[in-house]
């Protein structure tokens, strides 16, 4: 690291990056690079830290997200994962694409047999593998009965033993989703959802 480089830990959205910022003479404009979690800023001698600090923070929110775009549409391991429990049915669906979707709120998946397609809510990512599996099986499940008729429900958890677990699982997401910003400030802390407490013991309870 050369002199003019200082070395920072710069928290955006919940993910620490490490900063490094070099000032140099040739520069004009704040430039950013984002590689894994370490953010290399170059930016002109002359300007003032707390004009700064807010350039840096808007550009490493932007390249963040581009990450998270780009992973979140890695489709080619997903399509895979559906084509896998497509084959569990009697009479397999056709799967051409699995698209993750940040703007799908309401729904944890569709699935569209004119263009067989599986959209499925980006949150679903993070959530474990059998959760993911059991909406995409949900989803294509309804190709053979669109309703939620008893038949659907037998299909399903035949291609699909985690069923009702996953329903489970997905019911509780919702309810914290829609509940936690109620919740006292106890049992937000009894859940280590208090401001500033999730991220301060994260690294202590693992
Ligand atoms: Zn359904």
């Amino acid at each position: 690291m050369s002199k003019a480089e200082q070395e920072k830990i710069l928290l955006v959205e919940g993910t620490a990056l490490t900063l490094l910022v070099e000032r140099k003479g040739r520069v004009k404009n704040v430039n950013a690079r984002l590689k894994g979690s370490v953010l290399r800023v170059s930016a002109p001698p002359g300007m003032r830290e707390e004009d700064l600090a807010p350039v840096v923070e808007g550009l490493a929110r932007k390249l963040l997200r581009r990450v998270h775009a780009k992973r979140v549409n890695e489709e080619g391991e997903a399509l895979a994962l559906a084509r896998k429990i497509a084959a569990r049915f009697p009479d397999p669906p056709s799967v051409r694409r699995v698209l993750f979707s940040t703007t799908q709120h309401s729904r944890w998946g569709s699935y569209s047999p004119h263009t067989d397609t599986v959209r499925l809510n980006a949150v679903l990512r993070s959530m474990p593998r059998w959760v993911l599996e059991a909406v995409v099986a949900h989803e294509l499940a309804h190709a053979v009965h669109p309703d939620h008729s008893p038949a659907f429900w037998r299909l399903l958890r035949d291609v699909c033993p985690e069923t009702d677990r996953a329903r489970s699982f997905l019911a509780g997401v919702s309810w914290l989703a829609h509940h936690h910003a109620q919740l006292p400030p106890v049992e937000r802390e009894i859940l280590g959802m208090a401001e500033g407490a999730a991220r301060k013991d994260r690294p202590d309870s693992r």
